[in-house]
């Protein structure tokens, strides 16, 4: 039996429509149409294609975008004083900071400056502590995280009790996702690179998030059949067959898995265009925070 295929194109552009009526209502009913500012410093080329990536989804579901473009040699002060700027200026509904930041840049203090009510990648301190407890709600949730959830949702997946285990525990990814698994009710385990027995974890889980950055690292004989497999990853492989000599993959093995899982994602068109749409909806629920 083959898998089921979460088919994060399709879902990805629900959730854009759904923000596009809303905002359009928005727009309707207070006359006021959300707006998103940009951050981008220095001449990351990867950076710079996802802020251009970013500001094409505003265009596409009506939220106005703001780019500020900042050179690689902008000092601390001087790009705390940008983003108290956009935390001051009322027609900006959310702030977003690309990472990384230049290695001279105090990242955690530039991310603990934008107001809290901004924070539309959610990676507040604040946010993240609010994501953490029990009965707290954070203004937002990270977007890639919130992005695998509504994968799950969508796939109908039932978390009540279900052993959930999620591979790395980054700031962005793994650790807000095992927050938002426990708070649906899983049974959940971290595993990351000192874990002394990857498989036996792996082996038992009922859903896997994989979120390490290793091509194909996950294979089909270290599943149980049936699970429900969110690859995260996006890795390059050579592929000579390819104009760019390379292809994206996942941290699955997704042929090797296929036959094995009961639903899972690809890479590319799983997890990846979840992410962009997902900081459009925390976009809106910034503004909807106004009325
Ligand atoms: P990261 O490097 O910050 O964290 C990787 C985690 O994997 C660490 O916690 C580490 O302990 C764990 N790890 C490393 N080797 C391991 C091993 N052998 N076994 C088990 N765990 C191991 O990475 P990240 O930012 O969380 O990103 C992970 C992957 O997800 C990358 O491929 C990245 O490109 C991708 N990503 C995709 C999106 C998206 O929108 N789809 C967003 C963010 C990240």
């Amino acid at each position: 039996m083959s898998a089921k295929i979460i088919d994060g194109k399709e879902i990805s552009a629900k959730v854009r429509g759904e923000v596009k009526e809303a905002v359009a209502e928005m727009k309707a009913k207070h006359g006021y149409t959300p707006g998103l500012a940009t951050v981008l410093v220095g001449d990351n080329t990867a950076s710079a294609t996802y802020v251009r990536a970013k500001h094409k989804a505003c265009e596409e579901v009506g939220v106005r975008s703001i780019g500020r473009v900042l050179g690689e040699d902008i000092s601390q002060e001087e790009l705390q004083q940008v983003v108290q700027e956009l935390n001051d200026d009322p027609e900006v509904d959310g702030i977003l900071v690309q990472l990384p930041l230049p290695k001279h840049i105090d990242e955690e203090a530039i991310l603990g400056t934008i107001d809290l009510g901004k924070d539309v990648d959610g990676f507040h301190p604040l946010n993240i502590g609010r994501l953490s407890m029990k009965g707290r709600k954070p203004l937002f949730i990270p977007c890639t995280p919130y992005g695998c959830m509504r994968l799950l949702d969508e796939a109908g997946v039932d978390l009540n009790g279900a052993e959930a285990v999620v591979v790395g525990r980054s700031n962005i990814v793994g650790l807000p996702m095992a927050f938002l698994l426990n708070n649906a009710n899983a049974t959940v385990t971290i595993v990351h690179s000192r874990t002394k027995d990857m498989d036996a974890h792996l082996k038992r889980a009922d859903v896997i998030i994989a979120a390490v950055g290793i091509s194909e690292m996950i294979k089909g004989n270290q599943i149980k059949p049936g699970a429900v497999i969110i690859d995260v990853g996006i890795n390059r492989k050579d592929d000579e067959t390819r104009k760019r000599g390379y292809r994206l993959v996942g941290d699955v093995d997704y042929d090797d898995c296929l036959p094995v899982a009961g639903a899972i994602t690809p890479v590319p068109g799983g997890v990846g265009p979840m992410t962009i749409a997902m900081l459009m909806k925390n976009t809106l629920h910034a503004a909807e925070r106004k009325f």
